[in-house]
């Protein structure tokens, strides 16, 4: 069994065969970088994420590319409103999606080229398509794409034309008098003052202007994989099923009408929404929620990963309290097993740590080999932790085949959650000096042991709460160290255990 992903282009599941043996080149449609990317961005990045570490994880080296598009008609509104030039607007949205990705953990792409690196082959792209005349310049100056000549377009979104038609003036109505259809897109855009204002302008043979947004990522991406690869096609193309309808569709057009190719990626593989109480997310409903939100709440990431992990990525996925709160229950309770995992292995595995890591990994291939069926891969993983967790209360030895089994699969899915715990012996003295001045608000800032002290210390003081039957300030102290991140529980021993969870 291989891989095998559904291909928007045919419609069908197909296995996947890179055009050069164990490399894989991937192209996918970064942020444009005018605000903070919301949740559903990050869910389209995190299943492409899955795709790029099941491709590792499968043994192809995997050439990554995600653009930035740093040029469009909201990069050059947000600039020209901050009063900015257009490259220092997009820094700081720039620096926030690489602080938020890193936050959920989605790996570096081999090279995250920005639109405004990448004018010249821009512009030579476009004027490879007025050499071959299926490109025209347009009354107002900008150069557009005549569609009429180009057949094969709407393959990808299997559009008729009357749909195509409204679809396309939808877009782009204020240019419909310069264009000789309705259908045609803009590839480079007359200057206006606007964009003069802002820096967003270049010159070029045909005009001075600037590119429109799907030629931006046709051209990164034939430069890119040319320079890297030697290739003038992609293996595998994935963005949101938004972007299929034009944004792909033009791709396509302006790619393979220059490389004369009849492909320009050989898999289109898209991701479906994530809605917010049953609405799509769009900065436009103003239901957003950005990963720094979510940050900011003290949700760790594998939660959010988990929690995109238990929908198929062509399904639609509704974000809830109730569903991200029971994420983070599972996280967690992964994160505690794998704690446990980490103190118990030791130099052999019982025989049924052999078993169960056997069974992990090959569940683990079969679902997302399967089309990248991260939820069957997920229920795998807490099938081992459950048969895992019953081992070690059993005292069956785990060791380096059960380690290696997890690690595998938690580095491919992500899903658990860091839990830190702190036991505190059964006798706790109190010193009754600094309990005095123990804040309710914890302290401020990252200085880490200075939260963890805090955090002891309620805990302690709730232990005596309790030894003194003062069970409502117990309780008291449970909320207020649940509110900042810690849970804490009494052990059998008379200890207590602090637990981080959250942050
Ligand atoms: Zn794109």
């Amino acid at each position: 069994m291989s891989l095998r992903l559904y291909n928007t282009l045919t419609r069908h599941v197909e296995p996947f065969v890179p055009l050069q043996p164990g490399r894989v080149t991937l192209y996918t449609c970064g942020p444009t970088v005018y605000s903070y990317a919301h949740i559903g961005n990050f869910r389209t990045f995190l299943f492409e994420d899955l795709l790029r570490r099941w491709l590792e994880a499968s043994g192809y080296a995997v050439f990554h590319v995600m653009n930035l598009t740093d040029v469009d008609d909201k990069t050059i509104a947000g600039a020209a409103a901050a009063g900015q030039p257009l490259r220092t607007y997009v820094q700081r949205y720039i620096d926030a999606f690489h602080e938020d990705r890193r936050y959920l953990r989605i790996k570096d792409a081999s090279v995250y080229p920005r639109a405004t690196d990448f004018i010249a082959p821009m512009i030579e792209l476009v004027e490879g398509l007025l050499e071959k005349g299926v490109a025209y310049k347009g009354e107002d100056g900008s150069v557009y794409f005549a569609i009429a000549r180009f057949p094969a377009y709407g393959r990808l979104s299997q559009l008729d034309k009357r749909q195509l038609k409204t679809g396309a003036s939808e877009r782009v109505s204020a240019d419909d008098y310069a264009k000789e259809d309705a259908r045609d897109f803009a590839l480079w855009k007359a200057a206006r003052p606007d964009d003069e204002a802002v820096g967003a302008v270049w010159d070029a043979p045909f005009g001075r202007g600037r590119p429109g947004w799907h030629l931006e990522c046709s051209a990164m991406a034939l430069e890119l994989v040319r320079t890297h690869a030697g290739l003038d096609v992609l293996d595998i193309h994935a963005g949101g099923v938004d972007l299929i309808f034009p944004h792909h569709e033009d791709e396509i057009a302006q790619s393979c009408a220059f490389t004369g190719r009849e492909l320009f990626a050989r898999y289109w593989v898209h991701g479906e929404f994530l809605k917010i109480g049953g609405e799509k997310m769009s900065k436009r409903y103003g239901n957003v929620t950005t990963a720094r939100d979510l940050r900011e709440d003290g949700v760790d990431a594998g939660a959010i990963r988990l929690l995109m992990s238990q929908v198929h990525y062509r399904q639609r996925l509704d974000l809830t309290d109730e569903a991200l709160a029971s994420s983070r229950e599972g996280s967690r309770r992964l994160g505690e097993f794998q704690n446990r995992l980490l103190a118990a292995a030791g130099d052999s595995d019982a025989a049924g740590f052999v078993e169960a890591a056997k069974r992990l990994e090959r569940e683990l291939a079969e679902a997302l080999d399967d089309d990248l069926n991260a939820p069957r891969a997920v229920a795998a993983l807490f099938a081992f932790a459950s048969a895992g967790n019953a081992m070690l209360d059993a005292g069956e030895p785990a060791g380096s085949r059960a380690l290696a089994a997890w690690r595998r699969a938690e580095g491919v899915l992500g899903v658990t959650s860091a839990v830190e715990v702190v036991k505190v012996g059964a006798a706790v003295e109190v010193d009754h000096a600094s309990e005095a001045a123990l804040t309710e608000v914890p302290p401020n800032g990252t200085d880490e042991e200075a939260h963890r002290s805090w955090a002891i210390r309620w805990a302690v003081r709730r232990k005596h709460a309790k030894a003194a039957r003062d069970y409502g300030e117990a309780d008291r102290i449970r909320a207020l160290l649940r509110g900042a991140g810690w849970e804490v529980r009494d052990s059998r021993d008379g200890s207590i255990e602090v637990v981080r969870v959250g942050r």
